[in-house]
């Protein structure tokens, strides 16, 4: 299984690995990575492998049975090749911004309207947001959007750590999408945003709330009780 160097220090920008597998010329797995794949509502992560003076660019990510699975733009790589890896950074940067932006939003709207997430999916210039809410006006919304703007000016840490399962499972909302519950694993990675979060969460975050800069919101649309949506963006 690669080593998910990512999960430990998210500002990894670039690392050496080897080619352990390719399959049908173009799906690489690594020994190691920097690569997120998608999951858990953040997109994939893209950029470079470097071996000897060839780039494969690395278009998609994915992991398949437990294996991270790098999609390259053409075949050349084959097992044991030592591959420097480059990530595109100025996406994952956003996305590690927006993720964290996600969980301070989420934690101020569920801890204080009761409301439960039913989705969440971050792309690269937006954020989505579906939760279940009785009641649901623009005004809310802007409520808790400068609320959680009110943050993203303070020095707060977010650290990431693992925690035994059923530790972790005791913390008041570690878990907000409805229905989710985490893989039967005997630790969970939890993401604390200091004095406002604890989260279970396999995401990249950024290492303190300041960095997220502000947010504002894109649009609402209403598709039920259980459904509304909410899009916001970093300015
Ligand atoms: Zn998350």
């Amino acid at each position: 299984m690669a080593k998910a160097l990512y999960l430990e220090d998210s500002y990894l920008k670039e690392c050496d690995a080897t080619v352990v597998s390719v399959k049908e010329g173009k799906y690489v797995v690594l020994d190691q990575t920097i690569f997120y794949p998608k999951g858990g509502g953040q997109p994939w992560d893209t950029g470079q492998m470097l071996n000897q003076n060839e780039t494969y660019n690395v278009v998609y990510v994915g992991k398949f049975s437990g294996e991270i699975s790098h999609e390259v733009d053409r075949a050349g790589l084959k097992e044991g090749d030592k591959v420097h890896c480059i990530l595109n950074w100025e996406r994952r940067y956003k996305l590690m911004r927006s993720h964290t932006a996600a969980h301070v939003f989420a934690s101020l709207l569920c801890t204080e309207t009761g409301a439960l997430v039913t989705g969440n999916q971050l792309e690269e210039d937006k954020i989505r947001f579906d939760f279940s809410l009785e009641k649901f006006d623009r005004e809310i919304l802007e409520t808790y959007i400068n609320k959680a703007n009110e943050l993203f000016k303070k020095d707060i840490p977010v650290k990431w750590y693992e925690l035994p399962r059923e530790e972790a499972l005791k913390i008041p909302g570690v878990i907000k999408m409805a229905e989710a519950y985490p893989p039967d694993i005997p630790k969970l990675r939890i993401v604390e945003i200091v004095g406002v979060d604890k989260q279970a969460d396999g995401g990249t975050h950024v290492k303190n709330l300041k960095e997220v800069g502000q947010i504002k919101l894109l649009k609402m649309e209403n598709k039920g009780k259980n459904n509304r949506r909410v899009y916001f963006t970093l300015e």
